[in-house]
């Protein structure tokens, strides 16, 4: 790989070679993707990017740790759209407003893009088994990625995963654990049998490759708006290894000469599991929370990517927000209602921090703002009906149907 120099721990500051089935450091710590941004400046061109007709995440294969011959996994990946909506901006009372849907990825979630690239390496490194825990979307995601590609899997979920995602599952052909337990339970049985059998790790927060797939979701927004880089970008923080990612490919282009600017991350977590917040808000070492939250995908009461996440809260000068399950079901009714976009819960949990802070006159009136949708509501009916409400149920008689018509529209 021309364009990787090496991985580096971010604990120690020890370097490895980046080899494809590297995990993480022998002090533990959780190593980096070292780019040569030297090597990318002077091969590379925003231009060059923008002229390719690969719409999907491996567009960005510049900025990717992959080798020139590693194949693209099949499943059409990234390149989800970003709208422009003012009517929402002018609701928020900001200059400019943009949502990112990234719950049209072929599993629904944003975390196809890291599915996508483990899948990648898995492969380059020559495993045919590949596993991870997750509280859903990675599960699901890893596992439509890696049938598309041939590969089998190994999954752990907790038990409370929503049916949608366990569906996904096992339409995917995975081999699905549910795990009587909550998430960290359900990761550290993961890294067990992991350990035991040899597979190859995609967990996110082990496998330092798979943030580089997440990252593509910031130099998508970057090159549709025309590599200009927005004020704000607003997200959901569970485990820390989206936000982290989101951070990577800004400061990646940065770095590159590509853009001139970085934005400030808006990390919104449940005001009841919200460990990354407090530690990025207090500068104190963060501390395991309950797990307690209807956003699923965010119910992280012990993140396994809290540094890198609150070092990209910190150095981006953004802002930790938390909000209750009741602004998170506003915020999926808003969305829905204002944009046309369906989100789940954990999905449209950045929107609802945003809003909260535009209401709280903490976001500058002449901002511009990205929020990203990281999943689909799809994935979670059951958290859409309580937000949405039960539809009217009238007998087939125009009659009833007059009478309610006539009470709607008092
Ligand atoms: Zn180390």
């Amino acid at each position: 790989m021309k364009n990787v120099k090496c991985l580096k721990c971010i604990k120690c500051g020890k370097e490895y070679e980046a080899l494809p089935d590297a995990t993480t450091c022998e002090c533990g710590g959780i190593l980096d993707v070292i780019y040569d941004y030297d090597y990318i400046r002077e091969n590379f061109t925003p231009d060059d990017i923008s002229s390719s007709d690969n719409y999907t995440m491996w567009r960005y294969r510049p900025f990717l740790p992959v080798e020139e011959d590693t194949v693209q996994p099949p499943l059409r990946v990234g390149w989800s759209p970003l709208y422009e909506e003012p009517r929402m901006a002018e609701k928020l009372g900001i200059r400019k407003f943009w949502l990112k849907d990234d719950g049209l990825n072929p599993t629904a979630s944003l975390k196809d893009r890291a599915s996508s690239m483990g899948v990648a390496k898995a492969i380059e490194a020559g495993y045919d088994t590949i596993a991870c825990s997750s509280t859903g979307n990675a599960a699901s995601s890893l596992a439509g990625n890696a049938a598309a590609a041939g590969l089998k899997t190994y999954i752990f979920v907790p038990e409370r995963a929503p049916i949608g995602k366990v569906a996904q599952l096992l339409i995917f052909g995975a081999n699905v654990v549910s795990v009587k337990g909550n998430y960290e339970e359900t990761f550290e049985l993961s890294k067990a049998a992991i350990d035991e059998y040899g597979w190859y790790n995609r967990n996110a927060a082990i496998n330092c490759y798979l943030m580089e797939g997440k990252k593509t979701v910031a130099l998508e927004i970057a090159e549709q708006l025309g590599w200009k880089i927005p004020d704000y970008v607003a997200l959901s923080t569970g485990d820390g290894c989206t936000i982290a990612g989101v951070w990577k490919g800004f400061k990646d282009l940065y770095n590159a000469g590509f853009t001139d600017k970085l934005p400030k991350l808006i990390s919104v977590q449940s005001v009841n599991t919200c460990p990354i917040n407090r530690a990025a808000r207090t500068g104190e070492p963060w501390e395991p929370m309950e797990e307690n939250t209807l956003a699923d995908s965010i119910s992280v009461g012990v993140p396994r990517n809290p540094d890198k996440a609150i070092n990209a809260i910190v150095e981006s000068g953004g802002i930790p927000v938390e909000v209750t399950d009741d602004e998170i079901l506003e915020a999926m009714r808003i969305t829905g209602r204002e944009c046309g976009v369906f989100g789940e819960p954990a999905g449209v949990t950045g929107m609802a921090g945003l809003k909260k802070l535009c209401e709280e006159g903490r976001i500058p009136a002449d901002a511009s703002v990205v929020a990203i949708v990281t999943g689909n509501g799809l994935k979670d009916t059951v958290n859409g009906i309580k937000a949405a409400g039960e539809p009217v149920k009238l007998e087939p008689d125009i009659d009833k149907f007059r009478a309610y018509y006539e009470q709607l529209n008092k």
